[in-house]
């Protein structure tokens, strides 16, 4: 479904009339959205600027990662300057450095500015925040992005170094309210003792334009998931067999396409009777097709018998997708509507896994949920919906856990709003509202929510597991 204020915003004398006349209408940035699966360097021309706190211990790797993923790197301040140029130099990248009291040049667009905040002890510290971003924030551009690298404030040392760390949460969730009105966004990465080696993966995707819908996101990288054998930056599912429910439109029907161009063989999944959609999302992807209700006794059965039957037994991920809602208030709630939510939401999803961790899903698998903000914040007509939703949080928090002796990551995705069938359906004017309630000021597409999927199911996502990351352009409501 199209946005028009989005494409009007993408012609600039209609951004020029809204300014003049003042006119109280937001003018949101169309967002840049990659073409095609993963290429080596995603970061090809960009201009990214780096800085860090006295201390940092990360400057090594974030070197290494930006000038290999193609960046070209602009690094302020002259402590940084020997490891920046030495990388720089084995990816024959130029580095320009900037004195740290210097203001950019007007005509410096950046693309990227990464700040290494793991030297951080204390709230005085927090000054180098400041010093940084204020400067430099103009010369952010369009759809740009800000990452803030930090430790987890539980593995820090002193309470004060505590507190420094966990107010870097604070910090980019705000900046990413202030910045979303350009399409920019903006994350903070925590990288737990033993997780620098997952740094890189996820630095590429967050700085790439797959990321376009995710802001304002805490992300943990942990040790607690064994690294699979290094996998190359392109074609991460080559050779892997993926199921996928509520594969015949929407957010799935975005996400087959996605998984298959990075190499997966998806096993398309949805209720009988949907044979059509589904068929033609499987034909177009070179996928197989399983016409199973999830919420049937024998579904766990009939999935693990297709498994057997055509893919010797063997499941690299699983993403549960289906999804229904069936909004009353709870007053006016029947029995069934409560029943039917809560049955494919969430009773499905913890049978299918439970038959799927006895067997088929491989030692290194990953398990992916889709869960909702409105599991998170809560949303009137959806006590039903919310509940499952809020469950599975609960649910890949402890299955996480569980798993992690087989080396199984297990997280789940909040999208906000996205412009699928389910909000189409919503009253034009409570539509336009919770388009606009993002900081990007726009609903996603079902892309964006699919981009973040896939790299969850590829094993560049090793780091994260026992997660709920939100695909919400920074919405304004939940935590
Ligand atoms: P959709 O209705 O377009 O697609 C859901 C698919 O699940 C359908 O093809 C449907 O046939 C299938 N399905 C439902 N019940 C099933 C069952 N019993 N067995 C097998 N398949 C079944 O929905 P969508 O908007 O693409 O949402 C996908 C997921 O994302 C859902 O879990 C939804 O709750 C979640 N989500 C969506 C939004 C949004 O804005 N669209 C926001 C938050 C969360």
């Amino acid at each position: 479904m199209s946005d028009l204020l989005v494409d009007l915003s993408a012609r600039p004398w209609f951004r020029q009339a809204v300014k003049q006349l003042g006119l109280p209408l937001p003018t949101p940035q169309a967002l840049r959205r990659p073409k095609g699966p993963r290429v080596d360097r995603p970061l090809e021309g960009r201009v990214v600027v780096a800085a860090g706190a006295p201390g940092g211990q990360l400057t090594d790797v974030l070197a290494r990662t930006l000038a290999e993923a193609g960046a070209t790197p602009h690094v302020v301040g002259e402590a940084l300057a020997a490891p920046w140029t030495a990388a720089a130099e084995a990816w024959s990248r130029p580095v320009t450095l900037h004195a740290p009291d210097a203001a950019p040049d007007a005509d410096l667009t950046a693309h990227g500015l990464v700040f290494d905040a793991t030297g951080l002890r204390d709230p005085a510290g927090l000054r180098a925040l400041y010093d940084l971003f204020h400067p430099w924030l103009p010369a952010l551009g369009r759809c740009g992005r800000i990452i803030v690298i930090g430790r987890p404030a539980g593995e820090a040392d002193t309470p004060a170094a505590a507190a420094a760390m966990a107010a870097l949460e604070g910090f980019v969730r705000s900046l990413a309210k202030e910045i979303g009105r350009k399409g920019a966004t903006a994350h903070v990465v925590s990288v737990g003792a033993g997780a620098e080696p997952r740094l890189p993966a996820l630095l590429r995707f967050l700085l790439s334009d797959r990321a376009a819908f995710l802001s304002g996101q805490p992300w943990r990288l942990s040790a607690t998931v064994d690294a699979p054998a290094t996998t190359g930056w392109t074609q991460p599912l080559a050779g892997q067999t993926v199921l996928l429910t509520g594969a015949a439109r929407g957010i799935g029907a975005a996400t087959a396409e996605l998984l298959a161009a990075e190499g997966a063989h998806v096993i398309c999944l949805d209720r009988p009777g949907d044979e059509g959609p589904l068929g033609a999302v499987a034909r177009a992807i070179g996928g197989t097709v399983l016409a199973v209700d999830i919420t049937a006794d024998d579904a766990p059965e009939a999935i693990v018998a297709h498994l057997n039957a055509h893919h010797g037994g063997r499941l690299d991920a699983v993403i549960h997708n289906a999804g229904i809602t069936r909004d009353k208030t709870l007053a006016r709630m029947s029995e069934a509507q409560w029943d039917q939510a809560v049955a494919v939401n969430l009773g499905a999803v913890v049978d299918i896994d439970a038959a799927l961790l006895a067997g088929p899903l491989a030692e290194g698998g990953r398990i992916v949920c889709l869960s909702s903000v409105a599991g998170i914040a809560g949303n009137v007509g959806q006590t039903n919906y919310a509940a499952s939703k809020a469950g599975l949080v609960g649910y890949v928090a402890a299955l996480a856990k569980a798993a992690a002796e087989r080396n199984i990551a297990v997280n789940a995705v909040a999208p906000g709003f996205i412009e699928t069938r389910l909000t189409a359906a919503i009253p034009a004017v409570t539509r336009e509202v919770g388009r606009r309630l993002s900081a990007l000021g726009q609903g996603g597409l079902p892309r964006d929510v699919g981009e973040l999927i896939t790299y969850l199911a590829t094993p560049h996502s090793t780091g994260l597991t026992g997660q709920v990351i939100r695909a919400c352009g920074g919405m304004f409501i939940g935590a």
